[in-house]
């Protein structure tokens, strides 16, 4: 288990204005009765993908209103995280299963992590099902569990759910983003239903200018004189990287100009992320004005911005923070009709929701052809970010859960 550098504390003063005053006072009093509690959340990776997004921006927000709030990520070897990323894929619904001895490789790396738990703490925080069975381990490092789950699991492959809602049994609450991904064996657990959100002050999600943003996307090959549209994600089968190249494929034969970005990074704990790369490589060749661009963080805000359309064309999706973060900048997005892409578009606002390649291709071609309508759009998609997917009010929720456990005795 490693511990991530405390965060400085942060507090809420750059949100007045942009948020009512009434959610920052309920924050400072949610946070005047957690003052101290020892809050720790655990995932399975420090960087890459969504969550280590939210933590890194969220601990900081914990501290400023006083919670002492800690991050531990969990430690293994390749041959962990080869089990963990299946289990992620059965959960979302993908065939082949978890084995016996697959799950003795989770168990046992979550022994190892749990033997380095070194504090207490009044509420753990397991993200994922990855550290799922350290509580079996170190049931004592804290007086309450809590399991966050961050996944699509609407419709998983039953034994994998069967066997990961027994080690969730004896939690004390999970939170899932949607109703929806709430599967049996939970119904005894209290359950809170909490969206994520984003951080609209990290560098990737400030404004920038026109001019500069064009900048950075010339100096990685597009031609910033010509139209764009980018998807921003991991290397991952359930973002359906080949499903956008084939919508662009469709796309280009009325929009000559048109040029695709694909921006993608990869997660330490998601050992598929290689074998999606090379796949996309290879369908991406030949294929004109295709532009995969690799490991950018901070930089994929001015493709968010200043791309006419943002895809998230995902088959599974537990929220997509990506979406979240094109909406902010007024871009609109084409998302699969799947999971918490549904909490952010929805047809009137934010974008379009589409079911296949070829519906994916008709809603950007016409979002291409109808400006006043691919503004108005973006602008509909930034006010519902404003007022629902900013951090602010993802710490409410989590305090409020908090709040409820710490303080239930
Ligand atoms: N991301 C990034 N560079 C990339 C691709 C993704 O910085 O090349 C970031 C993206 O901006 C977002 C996060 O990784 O903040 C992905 O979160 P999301 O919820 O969309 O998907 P996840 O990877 O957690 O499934």
């Amino acid at each position: 288990m490693l511990k991530v550098p405390t965060p400085v504390a942060q507090s809420l003063a750059p949100y007045e204005g942009l948020l009512d005053d009434s959610l920052l006072e309920e924050l400072e009093s949610l946070g005047s009765s957690l003052k101290g509690a020892r809050v720790a959340h655990i995932n399975a990776t420090a960087t890459g993908g969504g969550v280590a997004e939210i933590l890194n921006s969220i601990l900081p927000l914990y501290r400023g209103l006083g919670v002492d709030a800690s991050w531990l990520v969990l430690q293994g070897e390749d041959g962990f995280f080869d089990v963990t990323k299946r289990l992620h894929n059965s959960l979302q619904g993908a065939t082949g299963g978890i084995s016996a001895n697959d799950w003795e490789i989770h168990a046992e790396w979550n022994r190892r992590n749990a033997s380095l738990i070194t504090s207490e703490y009044d509420v753990i925080i397991v993200h994922d099902p990855q550290p799922a069975a350290l509580r079996e381990f170190a049931r004592r490092a804290a007086s309450k569990w809590v399991w966050r789950c961050h996944i699509d699991t609407s419709e998983p492959d039953e034994d994998a759910w069967r066997v990961l809602s027994g080690l969730i049994y004896e939690f004390d609450a999970a939170v899932f983003s949607l109703p929806d991904f709430v599967g049996p064996r939970m119904e005894h657990l209290p359950i809170s239903i909490i969206p994520p959100a984003i951080d609209p002050f990290i560098a990737k999600n400030k404004p920038m200018s026109k001019d500069d943003a064009m900048a950075v996307v010339a100096r990685f090959g597009l031609d910033p004189d010509r139209p764009f549209i980018s998807q921003v994600s991991r290397f991952d089968p359930w973002k359906d990287p080949l499903g956008v190249i084939d919508c662009f494929k469709i796309l280009k034969k009325d929009h000559l100009d048109l040029q695709l970005a694909m921006l993608g990074n990869f997660a330490d704990d998601d050992p598929e992320g290689q074998v999606m790369y090379e796949r996309v490589l290879e369908a991406a060749g030949g294929v004109l004005d295709l532009h995969i661009i690799t490991d950018l963080t901070d930089l994929v805000g001015p493709f968010q911005a200043q791309s006419k359309v943002i895809l998230q064309k995902s088959l599974r999706e537990g929220f997509g923070l990506t979406a979240t973060e094109a909406l902010w900048k007024g871009t609109p997005v084409v998302a699969g009709n799947v999971g918490g892409l549904r909490l952010q578009v929805s047809n009137d606002i934010g974008g379009f929701l589409v079911d296949s390649v070829e519906e994916c291709a008709e809603k950007v071609d016409y979002l291409l052809n109808h400006e006043e309508e691919r503004v108005a759009l973006g602008a509909s998609g930034r006010e519902r970010v404003r007022t629902q997917f900013l951090l602010p009010r993802l710490l409410r929720d989590e305090l409020k859960l908090l709040n409820s456990l710490v303080n239930s005795e």
